[in-house]
């Protein structure tokens, strides 16, 4: 994956940098204009769920002082409700998340911020041993290059999360690391601004993620993943690192698949080494080898009819950052085309109806009727429904991708079950 860039003049740099409109890093660019006073009263039970957990947070070590200053100004904000539970009914199929993603102006926005802070990735490069395209990516994608934090104040979000979100214990937990960090001295907790979700900064690190990896990079003695980007490339680095980065191989690569190849096997937990692939007949685009990795992986994120991934150990790696099959292949091919490589070679099948969360659920349910066990039907396809709809697709000796398409589900919906047969 390392290609080496051909690296553009400092004046093209420049250009670019004016071209793209580069948002200037600034706290002051993401941080909301919340107002305190508006709505303290604005639910009398979330100011006692406030003062019961404060008991509690006093309890855990934090002082009267940490409290004055962030819990007795949490406000509770329906806004974060409503996303944490929308379900959206259509899920956009990954090509179009992709577009999105990896677009040419990311690419080359990434591009540019490299060699701006390139001193800053030097050295995490060298103490870290994650690539700097892989520490850019990540921050293109997780804040459009510190664009875009998110504009709540994390102490609120989080809050309002713990009272009332679907997952509150591990909100709790995430709130008490928040005003760890305003305790120890990191941060103002008016500068802790991120995501409705309680991620943060630059990187849209979670408060635990924070205490445990952040770095003061830039050595003024703060881990300021707000302000300071040597601290955010540092701190990214160090979180990939420890969650077991291998710097001798890459994320993987797109291959092409064998005539007959089984597609059961095109799953995550499938692992065996790039040179076993080689052997059952997978191959390298333009007849490269496949790159040396162990406990590699298949994914054909589109099955039969999009492209196929060579994926390992550093793949599963940017899940930890993010448990997305999608989000992992845009953190890797955009840093590919930081790097100067290629984009994917073989195209998607955009001509492809995504299945709606309703329509999945009716292909489920149509598969449980058949006895092709899918677990619950829920409108998001797992392995378990891959499984299930491979079974199928085997039994009418089709190409067993799992993938759902609406022919699949027309057929399974008109034709009777074996049993009234
Ligand atoms: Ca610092």
């Amino acid at each position: 994956m390392r290609i080496s860039p051909s690296p553009p003049t400092l004046a093209l740099t420049l250009a670019l940098a004016c071209a793209l409109a580069l948002p200037a890093v600034h706290l002051a660019h993401a941080a909301p204009a919340s107002n305190d006073t508006a709505s303290a009263d604005q639910r009398p039970d979330f100011r006692a769920w406030l003062a019961g957990f404060a008991q509690d947070a006093l309890a855990a070590g934090i002082s009267q002082a940490t409290l004055d200053a962030t819990l007795a100004r949490a406000r509770w904000l329906p806004q974060v409700i409503e996303q944490d539970r929308a379900q959206p009914e259509f899920v956009r199929p990954i090509w179009v998340y992709l577009d999105g993603a990896v677009s040419t102006q990311r690419v080359l926005a990434g591009k540019t911020q490299r060699l701006l802070h390139a001193s800053a990735f030097d050295s995490a490069v060298a103490r870290y041993g994650v690539p700097a395209s892989i520490i850019t990516a990540i921050w293109g994608l997780e804040s459009s290059y510190g664009a875009h934090f998110g504009g709540f104040r994390t102490v609120d979000a989080l809050a309002t999360l713990a009272f009332d979100g679907r997952r509150r214990d591990w909100a709790r937990g995430e709130l008490l690391a928040a005003l760890r960090i305003v305790q120890q001295g990191d941060i103002p907790a008016s500068m802790l601004i991120g995501s409705w979700a309680g991620a943060m900064g630059h990187t849209q690190f979670l408060p635990s993620v924070y205490l445990k990896y952040a770095v003061d990079a830039d050595g003024d003695g703060k881990r300021d993943i707000w302000g300071s980007v040597p601290d955010v490339v540092a701190s990214t680095a160090n979180f990939l690192a420890q969650s077991g980065w291998r710097p001798s191989e890459p994320w993987g690569a797109e291959v092409r698949l064998p005539a007959r190849f089984d597609y059961s096997r095109a799953e995550l937990t499938v692992r065996q080494d790039a040179s076993a692939w080689a052997a059952d007949g997978v191959q390298g685009m333009d007849g490269k080898p496949l790159p040396a990795m162990r406990d590699a992986s298949i994914l054909t994120p589109a099955g039969v009819h999009g492209p196929a991934l060579l994926v390992g150990n550093n793949f599963r790696v940017l899940l930890r950052y993010n448990s997305s099959n999608n989000y992992a292949i845009a953190v890797a091919l955009l840093a590919q085309q930081i790097d100067g490589g290629p984009g994917l070679q073989v195209a998607w099948p955009r001509q492809m109806k995504p299945l709606s969360r309703t329509e999945i659920e009716a292909l489920q349910l149509a598969l449980n009727r058949r006895g092709m066990d899918v677990g619950e039907a829920d409108g998001v396809v797992g392995p378990a429904t891959r499984a299930g709809l491979r079974r199928y697709q085997q039994s009418l000796g089709l190409p067993a991708d799992g993938y759902p398409t609406p022919e699949l589900l027309q057929r399974l919906l008109q034709a009777p079950p074996p049993a009234a047969l």
